[in-house]
């Protein structure tokens, strides 16, 4: 027996069920197919699946087998692998996103016409998406609370055994890998599973404990940055959940199902990336492109959505506590439209996907399903509270290096001859009117 794995952002050998299924057959094709519609959009995540995929390459050649990689639309591609080599079975992680769930049913489509079975396996989320609903009748959790508690009573499957061999079939050209492209990002991080399990080992052994208490200093970046890495499926989400339930670490687990939380609202609205979820709230948006500018570039003139910013650009990645800040600069205090902010988000972040970019920007700009949908940050309150040092601004910003402690945050309040040897800007003349926030 021959089967094919599509493999897609489940980019690993342990605790891959798709991968586990197809290495039960007597020959295995590990497939990723490039897919053109897909490149291109960040540079960042470009990079980062190219590290992962050449890092998979590495592991499946030391179980005897290889990673076949093809180019092309992925449908074609993978009916293609199977026909070439007279395989029977597919099979695939079932995803949410409207784009995958397409790619899914074309591959359905074509696997019923020539008569080949797909199966499809869990493996992108802890508790499969759709697994837990509310009672009534309802497709999906619309309040994070009600769901957290239903996921945390769900039974979790066994994980899914590293295969021990892989054997390609006679005669398969494995196809070339193109050369590392470049990202954006100078210091983001390595793709990968090799990389996330290091990361993993460092996270679990030193730094997990301390994370109810740390997670949202800004400075003391006391989170797991493993967020790259479940995006891609270097790792397995639920045997990250389970390491972390197992040292009682209730609070990270807590966040592993904020993740679960927007791909079970996905798989209900899949247009998530451009749809309002609760359309009366999708209100008068602004479209003021300086406005826009500045925040993209760090340089609206509030030091702590600034910082976060540039952190997005160097790294790939942004602290949560800096995302929920400057994503509600944006539409709260400067009234952009919140789907300006997830293609920008989109374009940097090395975690971008469409659930939890979408479901976080549609939370912060209340367009989301939840019960508050008129929260406000104060940014320099956000600022005082989570960097109240200034060390985070200061690492970011390296305009305000000489200002000492807290006084950082709202660099206006000098004396005027000190701020203007400064060469960093004042607020926003968009939001002057609304300066008494920033007071
Ligand atoms: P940790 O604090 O170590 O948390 C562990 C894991 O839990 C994370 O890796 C992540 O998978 C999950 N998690 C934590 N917080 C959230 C959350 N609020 N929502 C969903 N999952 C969460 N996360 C993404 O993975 N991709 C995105 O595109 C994304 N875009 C965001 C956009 C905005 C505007 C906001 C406010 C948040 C966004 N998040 C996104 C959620 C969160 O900011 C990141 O998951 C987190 O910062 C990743 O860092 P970490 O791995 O160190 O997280």
């Amino acid at each position: 027996r021959t089967a094919v794995v599509l493999l897609t952002r489940d980019l690993r050998v342990h605790d891959n069920p798709a991968l586990a299924a197809a290495c039960t057959a007597d020959r295995t094709v590990p497939l990723y197919v490039l897919d053109p519609k897909l490149t291109g959009l960040s540079p960042n995540r470009t990079r980062f699946l190219h590290q992962s995929l050449a890092d998979l390459r590495e592991q499946l050649r030391n179980r005897g087998g290889d990673l076949v990689v093809r180019e092309g639309d992925p449908v074609t591609e993978t009916i293609r692998a199977a026909r070439d080599t007279g395989a029977e079975t597919i099979t695939l992680a079932a995803d949410v996103s409207g784009y995958a769930r397409r790619r899914e049913n074309r591959l359905h489509d074509e696997c019923a016409r020539h008569r080949i079975a797909l199966d499809l396996h869990p493996g992108v989320t802890v508790v499969p998406p759709g697994a837990v609903r509310p009672g009534g009748g309802g497709e999906s959790y619309k309040v994070f609370t009600p769901y957290f508690r239903s996921w945390s009573a769900a039974p979790w499957r066994a994980q899914a055994p590293a295969p021990q061999r892989v054997t390609l079939p006679d005669g398969l050209t494995p196809g070339a890998l193109p050369g590392l492209p470049a990202g954006e990002s100078p210091h983001a991080c390595e793709g990968g599973e090799t990389a996330a399990r290091r990361r993993l080992t460092t996270w679990l052994r030193q730094d997990l404990q301390g994370y109810a208490e740390a997670h949202d200093d800004l400075p003391g970046d006391g989170t797991s940055r493993l967020s790259p890495y479940l995006r891609w499926g270097c790792l397995s989400p639920l045997a990250l959940a389970e390491a972390a339930r197992d040292q009682g670490a209730d609070a990270f687990v807590r966040q592993l199902c904020w993740r679960d939380f927007y791909y079970q609202v996905t798989r209900v609205f899949p247009n998530l990336a451009t749809e309002a979820l609760r359309t009366t709230a999708d209100r008068d948006w602004r479209y003021d492109d300086d406005a826009l500018q500045h925040w993209k570039d760090g340089l609206t003139g509030v030091p702590v959505v600034d910082a976060g910013m540039r952190q997005l650009r160097e790294e790939g990645w942004m602290h949560n506590r800096a995302r929920l800040i400057t994503a509600a600069f944006l539409t709260r205090h400067l009234g952009i439209d919140w789907r300006l902010g997830v293609a920008w988000f989109s374009r940097w972040l090395l975690d971008g996907d469409v659930p939890n970019n979408s479901g976080n920007w549609q939370w912060t700009a209340g367009t989301g399903n939840d019960t508050r949908p008129y929260r406000r940050f104060n940014p320099i309150r956000q600022a005082l509270r989570f960097d109240p040092e200034g060390v985070y601004v200061r690492r970011y910003v390296p305009e305000l290096k000489g200002i000492d402690g807290a006084a950082v945050h709202q660099p206006w309040r000098l004396p005027e001859s000190e701020f203007r040897g400064l060469d960093y800007p004042g607020p926003l003349e968009s939001h002057r009117d609304e300066a008494v926030w920033l007071r």
